[in-house]
């Protein structure tokens, strides 16, 4: 039984997996575990909700539409008893022209027996009007302005052409659901609505930083032996995307008192804490150290590939468990493209969690493999890609050159990654693998 106390021991209290061989999939249900969704929330404006989740269901306070109305331009009658009147087969109507209804401009004159009135699109129907005909099914008598139509009674059904009041939201009804991430289509239903605006969870707050002696800013000089810290400027672009509000802290020494500042810094300020470099087994790297001092943090090898060393724990901003603020952390392998793959496979699902939405998997998409590649079961692979369909619509899908973990520009010139599942063995050219898309349209 895993009691949820203490993180550097679940990996070990779940059984049968290997802390230094933990599949993702189960490094994914441990985190979900120490996950609190947010509970506080806030009030905004439409206009600044978008990628914002939704703290409570949106109930309808109208009926949309909010009356009947014409779905074309036409003439508006009453089809159920004109229409039945109308036999046999191929018979025509005539009906007088009694007025005219505009979208915003109701008519709401008398409409003797036998007459319709000219009637535009999302126009409400004139009482007593339950069927539109097209205005290019109907002859006119009359020049300019028709006096009366005359149309072939099979040309239309009774009820045609109108759209019902409440047909696309019921007063009442719910809108939108709590931890939805609004969407463009949701800011202009709620302006449908009439809502002016709306209570979102606040965002969440991420502080992340580079460690690394070897790593200098983009405008410094790049001295002998040293590189520039791209991870900060990836991680800081992810988190935008997911709409979290990033605290960049910057860049820290491989020193005890530099990282234990910053790591206590970080939990006091944040809600969650990433780090990149440092967790693997390197002789200068004191992240490790620090983290086990500062927290409750367990150490992985996650049976993933770019992405496998990990850690995963809590930190407080008092400097050891239990004192002061505390906030959750992530140890990202240092590589560029590691740090990416395993903020998507691990730590992206964990703060959509936090967030208080609803779990956003990335789909996957059979392609067929244009090359063979070598897998060795017992890990989960993330290929970079370029995928494509072909004439034939199937898709299909290309390893970009390199797979190094270091080389950041495959991530550029990808736009999906190969998932080869965890059993998977090699994989001949033509056989069918699973891509994950990097865009998605809304
Ligand atoms: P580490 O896990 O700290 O040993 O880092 C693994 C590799 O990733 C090393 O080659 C580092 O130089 C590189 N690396 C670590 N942090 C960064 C960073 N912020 N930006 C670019 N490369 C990094
Ligand atoms: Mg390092």
């Amino acid at each position: 039984m895993t009691t949820l106390n203490s993180i550097s021991g679940s990996a070990g209290s779940l059984g049968q997996f290997d802390p230094q061989a933990l599949p993702v999939s189960a490094a994914q249900t441990i985190v979900l575990q120490w996950v609190t969704p947010l509970a506080q929330s806030e009030r905004v404006p439409l206009r600044d909700a978008l990628a914002r989740v939704l703290a409570r269901d949106v109930i309808s306070p109208i009926d949309v539409p909010a009356h009947d109305n014409s779905a074309m331009d036409g003439y508006a009658f009453d089809g159920a008893s004109l229409l039945a009147q109308a036999a046999p087969a191929g018979a025509t109507l005539t009906l007088d022209v009694a007025g005219k209804a505009f979208a915003g401009h109701p008519y709401t004159g008398a409409i003797a027996p036998g007459a319709c009135v000219r009637i535009m699109t999302g126009a409400p129907m004139p009482a007593g009007c339950d069927t539109v005909v097209p205005q290019e099914r109907v002859e006119h008598s009359g020049s300019a302005e028709a006096v009366a139509v005359t149309f072939r009674a099979d040309a239309v059904t009774p009820g045609a052409n109108r759209r019902r009041k409440g047909e696309d939201l019921a007063r009442g009804g719910v809108a939108l659901r709590a931890g939805r991430v609004l969407r463009a289509s949701d800011i202009g239903l709620m302006a449908s609505l009439g809502i002016v605006d709306v209570a979102v969870k606040r965002r969440l707050r991420v502080a992340f930083f580079s460690t690394g002696d070897e790593l200098r800013s983009p405008g410094e000089p790049l001295d002998a032996g040293c590189i520039y810290d791209s991870n900060r400027y990836t991680l800081g672009a992810m988190l935008q995307r997911l709409n979290a509000e990033p605290i960049d802290l910057g860049r820290v020494r491989d020193d005890p008192e530099s990282l234990a500042a910053t790591l206590k810094a970080a939990a006091e300020s944040a809600d969650v804490v990433l780090t990149s470099g440092g967790v693997s087994v390197g002789e200068a790297d004191f992240t490790r150290t620090q983290l086990q001092t500062l927290g409750d943090v367990s150490f992985w090898g996650l049976a993933m590939r770019p992405g496998r060393p990990f850690a995963f724990g809590r930190i407080w901003s008092g400097g050891r468990p239990g004192a002061g603020r505390a906030a959750l952390l992530f140890g990202l392998p240092g590589n560029p493209v590691a740090t990416m793959v395993a903020f998507y496979q691990i730590v992206r699902p964990a703060l959509i969690a936090m967030s208080g939405a609803a779990p956003q998997p990335m789909p996957l998409i059979p392609a067929r493999c244009e090359m063979p590649i070598k897998k060795r079961p017992g890990r989960t692979e993330f290929q970079r890609g370029v995928a494509g369909r072909d004439a034939q619509g199937q898709w299909r899908v290309a390893p970009t050159g390199s797979q190094s973990s270091g080389a950041l520009s495959t991530m550029s010139e990808a736009n999906c990654f190969i998932v080869l599942a965890h059993e998977s063995a090699d994989l001949d050219a033509g056989d069918t693998v699973d891509i994950m898309l990097f865009d998605g349209l809304v």
